[in-house]
């Protein structure tokens, strides 16, 4: 007998704590994965479980504090699609289009950010294998964001410094251990 719970299975899976910014580990560049043993495949799991339970669309493995060129998306309808992307390069082509984005690693905030529209991405999938192909709309804008985070970029990066300063400082209030706590940050939607 199966049962289902929508689509994700939980199994032995753990969430794990995504960094907020301004935290300093955001801007960590991340290294190379080297080794696909059993410990990436775990880690792969539990970032994709953190993802969906999140919910995002999105996340690198330096929003958990895993410093190593990883990330796992999923832009399909039902949540159902994981995409690895392990050691991933990205070439971009086309006039830049101005995107809303959010981000679980800046709660509350949907920031205008110019991305590529088109994508031709190199990387390795979780056994180590090479693939590559061209991608369009949201996967693209997607890569491009989680990519971002590998190098150690956040979007607020994009903004000018003012409206950057408005969002560090709000994140900053919000994440004292207070029932203070504002509910604006659980505002944003489609977020990586
Ligand atoms: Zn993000």
């Amino acid at each position: 007998m199966h049962f289902t719970t929508g689509g994700h299975h939980l199994n032995s899976m753990a969430l794990l704590d995504i960094l907020v910014y301004p935290d300093p580990r955001l801007r960590t560049r991340a290294e190379p994965v080297e080794h696909f043993d059993d410990a990436l495949q775990r880690l792969i799991d539990d970032m994709a479980e953190t993802m969906y339970a999140a919910p995002g669309i999105g996340l690198a493995a330096t929003q958990v504090n895993v410093h190593q060129r990883l990330l796992v998306i999923d832009v399909s309808e039902n949540q159902d699609a994981l995409q690895v992307y392990i050691n991933p390069v990205l070439i971009g082509s086309g006039e830049l289009i101005e995107s809303d984005e959010g981000c679980l690693s800046v709660p509350g905030a949907i920031v205008p950010v110019y991305r590529y529209p088109n994508i031709k991405v190199s990387a390795l999938d979780r056994d180590g294998q090479p693939f590559e192909k061209e991608v369009s709309g949201l996967l693209a804008i997607c890569l491009q964001h989680e990519v971002d985070h590998l190098d150690g970029k956040v979007f607020v990066d994009y903004l000018s410094q003012l409206k950057r300063d408005r969002i560090r400082k709000r994140l900053i209030r919000e994440q004292r251990p207070t029932d203070l706590r504002s509910a604006s940050s659980k505002e944003a939607s489609a977020v990586s």
